[in-house]
């Protein structure tokens, strides 16, 4: 069997070449078009393993990833426009690609530092169909057809906050995200007739979902442009798009904002929201808005595929008690979830732990990080697990709820943040140890942003939120950071992160002034 990521979009461009394939910056795509600049690109790429695609949002974005996994590579993506340089640096440091495909953007990126660091082999994407500058200046030369990749080879490795300070890559391979994307293909059922929507950064691994599913059944997938992406209403009518993706921030704040109006996309038949909890109200706001749609939580760490448990709003499980969230649900065909206690000994239905999670859809690891690897996906009872690090409970149905984290992870705009990575360039930009990061506000249950806090340090927050923005992506960096006299301590000693942020509860703009 071939596990080729693109061998489906493949079989479909050849059964159905004319089918809408993509629809980006506002022109269109077929399948033909798309698999002819695939295959062109794939050329391009010669016998490259890693590809770094530094590209978002446009045509140079989706066939860099196309022609990566066509000619047998895995594919890095990496933001243009959310990277900061010493962070783009680090992570390219770490992977050492073998081609680097950019768009505009991403050529935008490329200083005389990164290209001392990025390997010789740069495909420039940056332009509009036919006028892809080095597609045209290369030979009519092409790949014609996905190479055959097995299992076990690699489909793409996905850089997300470390808690030491420095991202760390999850290594995908190829049987797990055929494994998940079959998993979905039986459960949403998606014909060449569906629009399907394109929301996620392509570093997050819920856009491997939109473009594959959409991709492997002659469906068409329409990138939301960034501008729309927090108001899709209008996009998501005038597409009379079928399929909805996104994490459930989009629609809290679509329903902050009065725009998810009952009855406004009868054109949706699924909606799967995934990457944070989804709370019960916002997915009967959606129900409401979309009442033709089935509305699905996807649970998911990118250490296991995209999304491993899942649960539809209504009828099929109770909500979660007290949090009052639609339940995670029940692990996908291939999956299996349990729960554990502090020493991995497994809890019965009921009791409160860590979840974790085997079978097909676990991460190789994280790149060249074999001890952290050991630490996260240890052997219980001769099967490896992934340790997620999220609370939960079963309950006597079988279903998982998410019950918060263990740890101090947090998601922003359906992120993943660790507060601790923020806390460790605090303290190095601030050269003091007094630092802390916390989480707020929190509204309904999703963190709209970080403060940082430090003490006795001499740089003015001004000057530390540039240094800051130097080196974390911009969603990482804190709102404001607050100089205080000192920090609150517990009494073990420990910072007291409640007493930070409890007088900010209290009174939200209180350090507005001292910021
Ligand atoms: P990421 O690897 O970016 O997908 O982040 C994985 C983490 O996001 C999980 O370990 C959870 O803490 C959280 N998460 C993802 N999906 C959900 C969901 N449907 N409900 C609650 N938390 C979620």
């Amino acid at each position: 069997m071939n596990f080729n990521l693109a061998s489906p979009f493949y079989e479909q461009a050849r059964a159905q070449p004319e089918n809408l394939a993509l629809r980006v910056s506002g022109k269109a795509y077929s399948y033909g078009e798309l698999a002819a600049l695939t295959g062109r690109a794939a050329a391009a790429l010669g016998d490259a393993r890693k590809v770094g695609v530094l590209a978002s949002r446009t045509l140079g974005a989706y066939v860099g990833i196309l022609a990566s996994s066509w000619s047998g590579a895995a594919y890095i993506p990496l933001s243009p426009t959310k990277l900061p340089d010493e962070r783009l640096a680090a992570i390219l440091e770490i992977i050492r690609p073998d081609a680097l495909i950019v768009d505009s953007a991403g050529l935008a990126r490329m200083t005389p530092a990164l290209r001392a660091i990025a390997p010789p082999l740069i495909l420039d994407l940056s332009g509009q169909f036919n006028l892809l500058p080095e597609l045209n200046s290369l030979t009519k030369e092409r790949v014609e057809a996905p190479s055959l990749r097995g299992a076990d080879d690699l489909a793409y490795v996905i850089f997300t906050s470390g808690t030491t300070g420095v991202a760390k890559g999850v290594v995908i391979k190829l049987g797990s995200i055929a494994q998940f994307l079959e998993a979905m293909r039986v459960r949403i059922k998606p014909v060449s007739a569906d629009r399907i929507s394109q929301t996620s950064e392509l570093s997050f691994d819920v856009s491997v979902f939109e473009m594959f599913l959409a991709w492997g059944s002659g469906a068409s997938v329409y990138v939301v442009p960034a501008t729309q992406l927090m108001s899709p209403s209008h996009f998501i009518t005038d597409h009379g798009l079928t399929i909805w993706s996104s994490v459930p921030s989009i629609a809290a704040f679509m329903r902050g904002v009065k725009t998810l109006k009952p009855g406004a996309f009868p054109s949706l038949r699924y909606s799967v929201f995934c990457g944070e909890a989804l709370p019960y109200p916002l997915a009967e706001a959606w129900q409401a808005a979309a009442p033709s749609s089935i509305v699905e939580n996807l649970y998911g760490p990118t250490e296991a595929t995209v999304g491993c448990v899942s649960a539809t709003a209504g009828s099929e499980f109770p909500a979660t008690p007290t949090l009052n969230l639609v339940p995670s649900g029940l692990p996908l065909p291939g999956v299996e979830a349990a729960v554990v206690d502090e020493s991995l000994a497994f809890l019965p239905v009921g009791e409160v732990g860590q979840l974790v999670i085997a079978g097909g859809q676990l991460a190789e690891g994280y790149y060249n990080e074999p001890e952290l690897t050991r630490e996260r996906f240890p052997t219980i009872d001769g099967k490896r697990w992934y340790l997620t690090g999220d609370l939960t409970r079963q309950d006597e149905h079988g279903a998982f709820h998410h019950l918060g984290r263990m740890d101090r992870q947090i998601k922003l705009m359906g992120q993943r943040v660790e507060l601790e990575e923020i806390e460790a360039h605090l303290r190095s930009v601030s050269n003091s140890d007094n630092v802390a990061a916390v989480a707020w506000p929190i509204e309904d249950g999703l963190v709209q942003g970080v403060v940082g806090f430090t003490s006795g340090v001499s740089a003015s927050p001004q000057e530390l939120l540039d240094l800051l923005r130097r080196r974390l992506p911009l969603y990482m960096v804190p709102r404001r950071i607050v100089q205080l006299d000192e920090l609150p301590h517990t009494s073990s000693g420990k910072i007291d992160r409640n007493a930070l942020v409890l007088p900010l509860n209290e009174s939200p703009s209180l350090y507005e002034e001292a910021s």
